[in-house]
């Protein structure tokens, strides 16, 4: 089969011929149809520090996917072939409290499809069934791909009541478009996002009804007072990793606001902690998806209206994948999504 391989431990990825995974018991095989290129694949592109730490060679890259079941593993109950699929790419053991008391997303060290694990970069993917979830038919293959990142925004956009609220997003990548969108969907107030990349926020400003602010240029004080924010946002989603960012979600949350954190700094930072003592604010950081709360909150909301098919900007047969992780790289692009059939 065809897939694509981190095969040398150095920049760059290659399109190579490997065997078609054989699956253990509980596991399914799956022909992969749409994948969607990840910030996570695009580190394991550019090999930098974080991914030579992380990534055995050779791996097949990868974890949004979506496809069609072709075989089950002989303890697989409850799927069948020719079911149409994506799954959560984290893969955990049953071991430890967490798992035990069900609470699979807080099982520690999860692995990863395409980082620890062969990935969904490939005509087909070996994953566990219990880590499957079918797609409705009125959900396709393009947004079935997109599921992973759409399901962190959902993680992180639902972890506080956004029901009228004022809501402050920082970094509009992909996800922080995304988690704007779930926050228009489930009936927040205002919404801003901010960048200081002016695509992105162009971006954002198609994908649902939210107040774009670069802000390289504008203050937000300035912004609060044009929308007439009295004490600041109730909510803070953190969607950059970057240091200013979560500083001004400090700044600008009123008193007792919440902050969702799933941007990932590339290093530690300072942090105003006199002022997140005194304004009372709560910080909840976000990894990964609710297994499996999210996947079918997320799944109901795209089947009644969400729609974050805007974020996709560029389809591209996986033959063109040089061109995709380039676009990606560059900062210009929402979500690139990938065909493994043409
Ligand atoms: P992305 O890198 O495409 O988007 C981040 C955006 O933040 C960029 O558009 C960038 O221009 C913008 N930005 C930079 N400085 C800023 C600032 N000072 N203020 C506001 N915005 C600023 O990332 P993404 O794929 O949308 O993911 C969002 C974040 O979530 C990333 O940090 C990513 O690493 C992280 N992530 C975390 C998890 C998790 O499980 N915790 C999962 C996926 C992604
Ligand atoms: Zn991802």
């Amino acid at each position: 089969m065809k897939a694509l391989v981190k095969a040398k431990s150095e920049p760059g990825l290659w399109l190579c011929d490997e065997p078609v995974p054989t699956i253990g018991s509980n596991d399914v095989l799956v022909r992969v149809k749409k994948t969607a290129i990840c910030g996570t694949d695009i580190h394991i592109f550019g090999w930098d520090e974080w991914a030579r730490r992380t990534v055995p060679v050779p791996m097949v890259v990868g974890h949004e996917f979506a496809g069609e079941i072709v075989e089950l593993g002989s303890s697989v109950q409850g799927l069948v072939c020719g079911q149409r699929v994506s799954g959560e790419g984290h893969v955990i053991t049953m071991h430890g409290r967490a798992a035990r008391s069900g609470r699979f997303h807080l099982v520690p060290q999860p692995q990863g499809l395409g980082v620890n694990l062969q990935g969904a970069f490939a005509e087909y993917l070996r994953i566990p069934a219990f880590n499957v979830v079918p797609l409705p038919d009125d959900i396709d293959d393009e947004v079935g791909a997109i599921l992973d990142p759409l399901g962190n925004a959902v993680h992180t956009a639902l972890s506080f009541d956004l029901v009228g609220e004022d809501v402050l997003i920082t970094g509009a990548g992909p996800i922080g478009i995304m988690s704007a969108a779930v926050a228009r969907h489930v009936g927040a107030r205002h919404i801003v996002i901010t960048d200081v990349n002016p695509v992105r926020l162009e971006l954002a400003a198609k994908a649902t009804d939210v107040v774009p602010v670069d802000v390289s240029k504008e203050d937000l004080a300035s912004v609060k007072a044009r929308l007439d924010i009295e004490e600041g946002f109730g909510v803070g989603l953190e969607m950059s990793g970057a240091p200013g960012a979560f500083n001004d979600l400090v700044e600008h949350l009123v008193v007792g606001g919440k902050i969702a954190v799933l941007g990932i700094p590339s290093k530690p930072f300072a942090v105003d902690w006199t002022k997140l003592v005194f304004k009372m604010l709560t910080v909840k950081g976000i990894y990964g998806r609710e297994m499996f709360e999210t996947w079918y909150k997320m799944l109901g909301m795209v089947q009644t209206g969400l729609d974050v098919r805007t974020v996709i900007t560029h389809r591209l047969s996986a033959r063109d994948f040089q061109l995709g992780f380039e676009t990606m790289q560059s900062g210009l692009s929402g979500k690139i999504v990938l065909d493994w059939t043409t």
